[in-house]
């Protein structure tokens, strides 16, 4: 059986930038999954992809089509990669079910299969940040992430025990003053509707916006 090591190794190798494993058992009620799909699946892997500082650096006060381009690019590649993993772990007779990294199911509620945010924070990539991203120590919320559910018994890793403490730059640049002091406070419906502004740019055509994204370093700004 390959293990949790030569599976991240072998990511990391082929470009990933952050490799970790969730234990999903206690939140498969928030899949939108039927329980047939998901009973034994128990573990998670999590892929995230380290956006280009650059492209992010290029934003001024709104989405460029640049940065919708090397978007759209990142979740292409987690999408390429994650199947890499399905195959590696399926053909040692385990089974994976891939999740593509960027597809909404309901649009309303801005709600994909699964949250990669909270899979990828219960495996320790990062914390719940005040923009309402996942906050890598390293990277900030400057990574796009992707999960595959498996039975494969990998050892999980463990929450980090971090917040964003007295960093307020995300809300500094928000259009629509949607962040404030904490995660719970987030409010998702200004953003969504600064989202369906953006979406109407010529060259974007989607709900993406990129300047909080931009302004989170992770540790670097705290
Ligand atoms: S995505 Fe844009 S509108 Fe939404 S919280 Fe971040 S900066 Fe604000
Ligand atoms: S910019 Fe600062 S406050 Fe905002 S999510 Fe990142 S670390 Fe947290």
């Amino acid at each position: 059986m390959i293990t949790k090591q030569e599976l991240k190794e072998q990511m990391l190798k082929d470009g990933i930038s952050l490799f970790g494993v969730a234990d999903v058992s206690g939140i498969k009620g928030h899949f939108v999954l039927t329980e047939e799909i998901t009973k034994d699946l128990n573990r998670a892997v999590v892929l995230g992809y380290r956006l280009s500082q650059k492209v992010l650096d290029s934003l001024v006060d709104k989405p460029s089509p640049m940065y919708y381009f090397h978007y759209q690019r990142a979740n292409v590649f987690l999408d390429s990669s994650i199947l890499k993993v399905a195959e590696l772990i399926q053909r040692d007779g385990y089974q994976a079910l891939p999740i593509p990294a960027s597809q909404m199911i309901d649009w309303e509620n801005m709600r994909g299969t699964v949250s990669h945010r909270e899979i990828a924070e219960l495996a320790g990539l990062g914390w719940r940040g005040k923009n309402n991203l996942t906050v890598s120590p390293l990277y900030g919320s400057q990574v796009r992430y992707i999960t595959l559910l498996t039975n494969m018994p990998l050892e999980a890793d463990k929450p980090l025990a971090e917040n964003c403490g007295a960093c307020r730059l995300c809300a500094r640049v928000c259009p629509a003053e949607a962040i404030s002091d904490s995660p719970e406070k987030f409010d998702s419906g200004k953003c969504r509707i600064q989202l369906r502004k953006f979406e109407k740019i010529q060259f974007i055509g989607t709900m993406i916006c990129g300047l909080c994204v931009k302004a989170c370093k992770g540790k670097g700004n705290i």
